[in-house]
């Protein structure tokens, strides 16, 4: 096993968004330096990390003299190209690596995997020319939901279908990318499990977070979610499962869906922190940033218990505009430092907590 990393070694982080800012801010409290790596000169982690690298992931010489300037190399998203990923593992450790990055890139490849685990995700065919599409049509009904198997996120690059009528205009749109048709999960909540694992294969979980998603992004966490022991051990067995079988270093992120019986399904997996567990931040003793860095700094794990219930509301769009005036008791506002807010854009967040006053 690897040795942890020493104090002021320097993470190198691929992506500058709010969770590579996150991220950056975890490592710094640890007494870590963090290099990211970001084609976006704009990027909102670079007002918070000492090094800096502005570059194409695509441009070798850049992404040598980053490799070169790290102890480690971690992600804050999923889509980091194959081949900046297989370059930058034959310089520095890649945490977590090439197979979590592969599996996550692609819903045809993610839901093959998850199966073979034996972990239900929902029924699914291939969607790669109109031909499929009918066959899976016939096999899965509808409604169904039919997305493309690459570069979706937050609702994007899917649609839902009602009918076969709405199947062929969907694909019309979205092909011709591959696509994959899921049969519609008439979930009745929506949760996920944020866990850890450390470089020795140790665990540590978050509780599940209850998720509510409005236009397909994320609009709320709660925690603690309501849903029965049966179903939470359920979605911690799974996650953990996955976790182990990717041989996994850091944060990973899992969403579910829960059917009315309580069974859940595996919907996505993320090789990341995750937005849903954003609460942690504020209620847990270790946060799931400062856990990530940890892990992939070779660190044993921190205690992920958490101390009050919480509610995280993200600010999507202009509702950014609300963190001055919105601080009531209990509330821990996160802005993102995004210079310009479009709609559907995460801004920030605000942790609710239900403030539990210690007995005297
Ligand atoms: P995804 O990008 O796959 O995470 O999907 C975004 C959201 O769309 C999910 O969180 C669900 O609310 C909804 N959704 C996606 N796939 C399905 C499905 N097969 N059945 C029901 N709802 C779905």
């Amino acid at each position: 096993m690897a040795d942890p990393l020493p104090l002021g070694a320097t993470i190198g982080i691929l992506g500058g968004g709010q969770l590579g800012r996150m991220l950056a801010l975890a490592a710094a409290r640890l007494g870590f330096k963090t290099h990211i790596f970001c084609p976006d000169p704009d990027s909102p982690a670079f007002d918070v990390t000492p090094r800096k690298t502005v570059a194409a992931y695509a441009h070798e010489a850049a992404l040598a003299a980053f490799a070169s300037a790290v102890d480690v190399v971690t992600y804050e998203f999923e889509n980091v190209p194959a081949e900046t990923a297989a370059f930058l593992s034959r310089l520095k450790p890649l945490r977590p690596g090439a197979l979590a990055l592969s599996v996550s890139q692609d819903r045809l490849e993610e839901k093959g995997f998850i199966a073979t685990l034996e972990i239900p995700v929902a029924p699914y065919r291939p969607v790669r020319n109109r031909t499929e599409l009918e066959k899976a049509l016939f096999a899965l009904g509808t409604p169904a939901v039919l997305k493309t198997t690459r570069l979706g996120y937050d609702g994007k690059g899917q649609r839902r279908v009602a009918s076969a009528d709405e199947a062929t205009a969907a694909y019309a749109e979205l092909a011709p990318h591959p696509l994959v048709l899921e049969a519609f999960v008439p979930f009745v909540r929506e949760i996920s499990i944020v866990l850890a694992r450390g470089i020795d294969g140790s665990i540590a979980a978050y509780e599940p977070a209850e998720n509510v998603h409005r236009d397909g992004i994320l609009a709320t966490s709660t925690v603690p979610a309501e849903i029965s022991d049966e179903t939470a051990a359920a979605a911690l067995a799974h996650a953990t499962r996955i976790a182990h079988a990717l041989d996994y270093v850091g944060i990973l992120g899992v969403e579910f869906f829960v059917e009315a019986n309580g069974k859940v399904r595996v919907n996505e997996v993320a090789p990341r922190v995750h937005n849903s567990g954003h609460w942690t931040e504020a209620v847990c003793v270790t946060d799931q940033f400062e856990q990530h860095i940890r892990a992939v700094a070779g660190w044993p794990l921190g205690d992920p218990t958490r101390l009050a219930p919480v509610v995280m509301e993200n600010l999507i769009g202009d509702a950014i505009a609300a963190i001055p005036t919105r601080l009531g008791p209990g509330h821990r506002p996160h802005a993102y430092g995004k210079a310009e807010s479009r709609p559907g854009r995460k801004m920030g967040h605000i942790n609710r907590i239900s403030v539990q006053t210690p007995a005297k």
